[in-house]
């Protein structure tokens, strides 16, 4: 009688012998070809241009008809490796966009071999508990009291979305007694206003657009010297919606604006909102980690008031992408997300105590995200992780100073309060800053020196180094300003600017 072979074997996890050992094979594979191009590693990036890599990457096989050995679909990764933004260097500087801990590395392993999905008890039975305890354990760091909750996110657009969703549904319920989740919009929905500074995240406008309010009912709070919410302007611009016959119901406070890094008057926000019957969102997707530092945990100082808060774990946590989180001070009002579905998660679940996570999130199928930030706080350890941190905020207050120094700098937020710092290069023989610090961002970048930030303040454009990396050095920082002075005075000689031509490549500037 002759057998059916099952050829599918080697292609999944599988229990057995010959499971652990088509695993490992497969996995070892990528895991050496990844190893082997950080050993070749030497700069932030290729300095190819954009033609040239699209053009090779438009070129690349999708895939075939029966099949190939990894080690040839691998070569076409290691390629695409080597073309791209190496956020692990340490002069990648350029975003919130951080270098992935090894532990978190490791879990992501876990995370994806075991695929739990974290919406119902029956796809994620211990994973659920384990998301469940960090939560409880970052609520207790944050400072939120037993009657809190939360629920890791896709990241920070998510969880600010969600606050203001929350909020916005519970004003309704409150006011009108309205349930926007059966009915949808209220008939006064127009009148509802969003206030938050002019540096929150445009994820704020972005929210109120998705949720059917309108970017226009956000209302921009001028800031003061140090970026933070003004709060004189806030009272000032709050009176006039209410004497305008307006409903301001959300006040979002930015802590770690994604600029500058700076935080906004917490506790003081926090008791007028109180006062105006206000729901109080924090978006701490950057300044969140603080939570985890002994020098500077007092920044956060008004958070544990507010009614939802965003945390980002993919920008100072040093975690892959993606992992953030949304906590809430009130648990009972993760009400307003609930829907039952019969093959999900059913109401008589419920009364037989199993949890059910997607009563939680606006997600259905979910990661198991908070495995690696359980494997990272373990395994590293949060006296050396908040050394960590504490390391890049010193860094950052390095860099100002030694700008200032050299001479040439100009520093928009010479006292950083994260890690942060906006500034130009200005020599005096300059006739255009925006044009030469554009040309300086182009040349780091096609020279593989560094990649940095581009931005832009009060019309102007400047450069950004965000130091998460805590390999960083001031000697690497002074190599780098170095450079950025030689490759200024370089432009200016001659003429203003290295290439005219779009396709820039480390030839032309050398
Ligand atoms: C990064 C960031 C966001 C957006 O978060 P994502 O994780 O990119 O979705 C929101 N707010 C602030 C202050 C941020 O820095």
């Amino acid at each position: 009688m002759a057998t059916v072979i099952n050829t599918f074997d080697h292609l999944f996890l599988h229990e057995g012998i010959s499971g652990r050992q088509a695993y490992i094979q497969t996995v070892d594979a990528a895991k050496k070809m990844i190893a082997d191009t950080m050993r070749e590693m030497k700069e932030p990036y290729c300095g190819e241009s954009p033609a040239s890599i699209e053009a090779m990457i438009r070129g690349m096989k999708l895939a075939s008809l029966e099949g190939e050995d990894l080690q040839y679909v691998l070569k076409d990764v290691e390629k695409l490796l080597l073309h791209s933004i190496h956020v692990n260097h340490k002069t990648c500087i350029a975003h919130l966009h951080c270098p992935p801990l090894l532990p978190a590395l490791a879990a992501e392993m876990v995370i994806s071999a075991s695929n739990q999905s974290m919406d119902s008890w029956d796809q994620s039975s211990a994973a659920t508990y384990l998301e469940e305890e960090m939560i409880q354990w970052l609520c207790r760091r944050l400072g939120l009291e037993n009657r809190s909750d939360g629920t890791f996110t896709s990241g920070g657009t998510q969880s600010n979305y969600m606050g203001l969703l929350l909020a916005r549904d519970e004003f309704c319920d409150k006011q009108w007694n309205w349930n926007v989740q059966k009915k949808g919009l209220p008939p006064d929905a127009s009148r509802l206003r969003i206030l938050c500074s002019k540096a929150a995240h445009f994820t704020v406008k972005k929210s109120a657009s998705q949720l059917g309010l309108g970017e226009d009912a956000v209302i921009q709070v001028e800031t003061d010297s140090f970026h933070r919410l003004s709060l004189p302007d806030f009272r000032k611009k709050l009176r006039t919606l209410k004497s305008e016959n307006l409903l301001p119901f959300a006040l979002v406070g930015t802590c770690g604006t994604t600029d500058f890094g700076s935080i906004d008057p917490l506790g003081k926000m926090a008791e007028s909102a109180q006062e105006n019957g206000l729901w109080f969102h924090v978006d701490a997707a950057y300044g969140g980690a603080l939570i985890l530092s002994r020098n500077e945990f007092h920044k956060l100082q008004g958070i544990e008031k507010a009614d939802s808060i965003t945390v980002d774990f993919h920008k100072l946590f040093y975690q892959p992408i993606s992992c953030g989180a949304f906590f809430l001070k009130e648990k009972r009002n993760f009400k307003y997300l609930n829907y039952h579905a019969d093959y999900l998660n059913p109401e008589e679940d419920e009364q037989e105590g199993l949890l059910h996570l997607v009563n939680k999130s606006v997600q259905t199928t979910r990661r198991f995200d908070a495995l690696k930030l359980f494997m990272s706080l373990r395994s590293v350890g949060l006296e050396p992780f908040g050394r960590m941190i504490d390391h890049t905020i010193e860094l950052a207050a390095q860099t100002s100073k030694q700008m200032q120094q050299l001479g040439g700098f100009n520093v928009i937020n010479p006292n950083p309060e994260m890690n942060a710092i906006v500034f130009r290069y200005e020599p005096p023989e300059a006739m255009d800053h925006c044009k030469l610090n554009r040309e300086i961002h182009r040349a780091m970048l096609y020279s593989g020196q560094a990649v940095l930030a581009k931005t832009n303040h009060r019309g102007h454009t400047y450069l950004k180094f965000t130091l998460l990396n805590p390999r960083t050095t001031i000697a690497d920082i002074n190599a780098m300003l170095l450079k950025i002075s030689e490759l200024g005075n370089w432009i200016l000689r001659n003429g203003g600017q290295l290439n005219e031509q779009q396709d820039t490549s480390r030839a032309s500037y050398y």
